[in-house]
């Protein structure tokens, strides 16, 4: 694709990689057959190809309006069209890029302002969430169903364990997963500790930039990032292996620290030393699979017929591309794993999305949930706070993350 971008963008890191991916682009349209919202909405404006060129009007110095906005608001960033390309379009990085120029040119106003600077300023603070979590489950039955969407009941952590290992890992504590599903990261030190890993949790962490960077605040997510850099970077020093991600959503975010702050010279250093160590999950567990499978042996029997399906998250499949490696760690352990049909659709969760976009994201949900539910499974599975919450507020049958089905399966200590 011809492009001539505005001096604005001419010789900046952000003009350059923005012209490359518009060059990349060959116009084909493959990328809508599998977008969710030109899926719903049928409007080439909300497909990946269609807000390719706005964006790119838009960069070569069209004026933006609010139209503009609608469309680029509606995308879920995803990433579905980015595994569809057979052009390798970054499409994400298009829409960041994009998405910062607009944020300048088309400013907020009335109640999407007000409410976009409350979730940047609720959301990554871990107390006040937490507080507001607790206030929201004493007065649950009270709030209308939307609202009660957000506020899962309480379930317990269980004990975390106490011995110290020789091999060491961390763990992203977060701002909304330890109040909403404080067992995620329990059952991920349970099942690690059984593995012989101790994790570790970095004091002052706090939330790894994702929501404010989401929400086009890009200074606030670069700050972010220094504060969770400089939270683990003595871990990493003293030899821990590995920053391991329990939410998807966080992982793919915190991967991509390098590029967050390429143009700080302090940093940039050791966000490359972060991202090089960055796993999700999933791929630590996989790691292990030989001494997990023998702590998992003697309970085999329990799990017979335990039908469950696996939910990917966006920000597993595409953002990080890695699939299938949760499904062949659940069915080497024993779980009846049913396949569903689309399965690269997005749930619409999507971060702050099902807050901003609640009809499109209820949409995509409740078609979600059909198809996983239709293999009729006892549970549904999947590896991020965002997506478990917002499913489980569209069905009945019981939603966990992945670990949690390993933790329980574990066979007691002898
Ligand atoms: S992003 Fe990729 S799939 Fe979509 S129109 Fe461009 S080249 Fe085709
Ligand atoms: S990121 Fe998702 S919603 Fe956005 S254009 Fe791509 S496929 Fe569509």
């Amino acid at each position: 694709m011809e492009t001539h971008l505005i001096d604005l963008m001419k010789g900046s890191k952000a003009g350059a990689e923005a012209e490359a991916i518009l060059r990349a682009c060959v116009h084909c349209g493959f990328c809508n057959a599998t977008c969710p919202t030109y899926q719903l909405l049928g409007d080439e404006l909300d497909g990946p190809r269609g807000r390719i060129y706005l964006i790119k009007q838009m960069l070569e110095g069209d004026e933006p309006t609010a139209k503009t906005q609608l469309h680029l608001d509606r995308c879920l960033n995803c990433r579905s069209c980015e595994t569809t390309c057979p052009s390798g379009v970054h499409y994400s990085r298009l829409l960041d890029i994009g998405r910062e120029v607009l944020e300048a040119k088309v400013p907020r106003k009335g109640s999407d302002r007000l409410l976009r600077g409350v979730l940047k300023m609720a959301l990554p603070r871990a107390g006040l969430f937490g507080a507001a979590m607790r206030m929201g489950r004493l007065v649950r039955p009270l709030l209308p169903r939307l609202l009660q969407a957000k506020v899962p009941m309480a379930r317990g952590a269980g004990s975390r364990p106490t011995a110290m290992h020789s091999r060491k890992m961390i763990e992203l504590a977060g701002c909304v997963q330890p109040s909403m599903y404080p067992n995620i990261n329990a059952a991920t030190a349970r099942v690690l500790d059984r593995l012989g890993i101790t994790l570790l949790e970095a004091p002052a962490t706090g939330c790894c930039g994702a929501l404010r960077f989401h929400l086009n605040d890009v200074e606030a997510a670069r700050e972010d990032a220094r504060r969770v850099i400089d939270a683990w970077w003595p871990l990493l020093e003293a030899g821990a292996e590995a920053i391991v991600m329990t939410a998807s959503g966080c992982g793919v975010h915190v991967r991509d620290y390098a590029h967050l702050l390429q143009e700080d010279p302090v940093y940039a250093p050791r966000a490359a030393r972060v991202c090089a160590a960055v796993q999700d999950l999933s791929e630590v567990i996989a790691k292990e699979k030989g001494p997990l499978a023998q702590l998992l042996e003697g309970t085999r029997k329990q799990r017979e017929g335990t039908s469950t399906v696996f939910h990917s998250p966006c920000t597993l499949q595409h953002g990080q591309q890695i699939r299938g490696v949760v499904e062949s760690l659940l069915q080497a352990a024993g779980f009846d794993i049913r396949p569903a049909a689309n399965g690269h659709m997005c749930c619409g969760a999507a971060g702050t999305y099902s807050i901003l976009e609640p009809e499109l994201a209820i949409q995509l949900r409740d078609l979600k949930v059909e198809t996983l539910s239709a293999g009729s499974p006892g549970v549904i599975v999947s590896a991020n706070a965002g997506c478990i919450a917002h499913l489980q507020a569209g069905t009945p049958l019981p939603v966990r993350h992945w670990i949690e089905l390993i933790d329980q399966s574990l066979e007691p200590r002898p």
